[in-house]
């Protein structure tokens, strides 16, 4: 099989190295402010940037996306609450999850009663800082833990949020690997929250890194990485590369794949598309406890891709679903939650996936009027009325099914019969002159037509 594209990352050792190197680029990634738009997007792609070649579009205030319009730019520069002595209580500069993201402007005495409609917390789990935002409804407010406001007692406070809420613009990137086929495969990864490491600087990393092996490899196909705000990054990805989008080969939302969690895959809307077959396979070799849903309308990015009018074959990588794991958008989501191990198999099941969309050419055959004579030309037994062996049941499979429009995975899929048979007996067919790759030919064909 052809499955060597990023073939060090499908093994344990590969992986593994690949896991640090994304651990490290993590770190420095954590401890930017990010939101779904303003610098903290910029800067974060500044250091992808670095790693990879990146086409950065920036979409101003105000434009219209679908049934969304890009929102005012937030930037913030310091936040606080200060006591009556002057001292500050709640420190932006601290933990950036202090504050609410897209909080408006606040300076402000007040006394703590009139505060608390301000403040978060997450009284079941006092230690932590919860993450907020307020995107569509102005208002300002800060998150501590239940036991730092526990100790704050009555009295007049001050509330400053140094920020702006200014037109602006609402910043994505992509990054562009060619391939011998102009046919692409999308990675999306999210890159508007703050300080959270599992969800998501440890996507932002592993797409990273990942984007930069496969500009050292040599793939068939062509690859996209979008780095953007969820939800209305999305939709104004969506909306600014329509056509790229319509024409996708495939994809995968990849986020949250740092927690100890299983691997999870969730399938695209479709839901048998070669991703969604090619996908659940890896998962299932790679590890028993692994699991793969069906699509629903709630999560991250997916959404907008497999909304009704674009309903793209992509799918989604991850480990937690959201919410599923304790701390889960609170500040207990940092460096310390990550898990090595888990890290590298998020990279093991990436890399083969990869990998086997990268191979899985698409086959047409060249008799597809009635069933070829396969006896004449040596590939079926001679004595008729005994069922035909496994080999020639992949034949039978491969002439039926090679139409264009599947390769070896999707007909491995459909006939349960092994990979590694079907790939060899599309080589016997291929050489018998019954079978040839249908992915590069097509658009030749076709011209040859008109
Ligand atoms: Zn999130």
């Amino acid at each position: 099989m052809a499955d060597l594209l990023l073939g060090a990352l499908q093994e344990p050792e590969g992986a593994s190295a690949f896991a640090s190197r994304a651990f490290g680029l993590m770190e420095e990634l954590f401890p930017i402010c990010r939101s779904i738009t303003g610098n903290g997007v910029r800067q974060t792609l500044d250091i992808v940037g670095r790693e990879i070649p990146l086409l950065r579009t920036e979409v101003p205030t105000g434009t219209p996306v679908f049934d969304w319009e890009v929102p005012r730019e937030w930037n913030i520069r310091d936040a606080w609450i200060a006591d009556a002595t002057g001292r500050r209580v709640v420190d932006f500069q601290r933990c950036n999850l202090h504050v609410v993201g897209y909080s408006s402007p606040v300076r402000e005495r007040l006394p703590l009663a009139a505060l608390r409609a301000h403040l978060h917390t997450l009284p079941d789990q006092p230690d932590l800082i919860p993450y907020r935002t307020s995107y569509w409804r102005e208002q300002w407010g800060f998150c501590l833990s239940q036991r730092q406001l526990d100790t704050m007692p009555e009295g007049e406070y001050e509330a400053v949020i140094d920020a702006t809420l200014a037109d602006g613009s609402l910043t994505y990137a992509q990054c562009l690997v060619p391939g011998e086929s102009r046919e692409e495969f999308l990675v999306l990864t999210h890159v508007c929250h703050p300080s959270l490491a599992n969800d998501n600087s440890i996507g932002i990393a592993v797409a990273t890194l990942l984007a930069r092996a496969l500009l050292d490899a040599r793939p068939r196909l062509s690859y996209r990485f979008a780095f953007v705000p969820a939800t209305i990054g999305s939709i104004s990805w969506l909306a600014g590369n329509e056509s790229a989008a319509r024409a996708l080969r495939g994809g995968l939302v990849i986020g949250l794949l740092g927690d100890p969690a299983p691997l999870t895959f969730k399938r695209s809307r479709r839901g048998r598309t070669e991703v969604d077959l090619i996908a659940a396979d890896v998962l299932r070799n790679l590890d028993p406890a692994s699991r793969v849903v069906d699509y629903s309308p709630y999560g991250y990015d997916e959404r907008q891709l497999c909304s009704p009018g674009f309903d793209l074959p992509v799918g989604r990588l991850t480990r937690s679903s959201n919410g599923e794991y304790a701390q889960y958008h609170t500040s207990g989501d940092a460096p310390a939650l990550m898990d090595h191990r888990a890290i590298a198999q998020s990279v093991q099941a990436l890399a083969t996936i990869l990998a086997r969309v990268d191979a899985n050419e698409r086959l047409r055959s060249l008799s597809p009027l009635g069933e070829p004579r396969l006896g004449k030309r040596g590939l079926f037994r001679s004595t008729g009325g005994s069922a035909p062996r496994e080999f020639e049941h992949a034949l039978l499979w491969l002439l039926n099914m090679a139409d264009g429009t599947h390769g070896v995975e999707d007909i491995a899929a459909a006939s349960g019969i092994a990979r590694g048979l079907i790939a060899d007996a599309a080589q016997v067919l291929k050489m018998a002159g019954l079978l040839e790759a249908a992915d590069g030919p097509v658009a030749r064909k076709a011209e040859e037509r008109t």
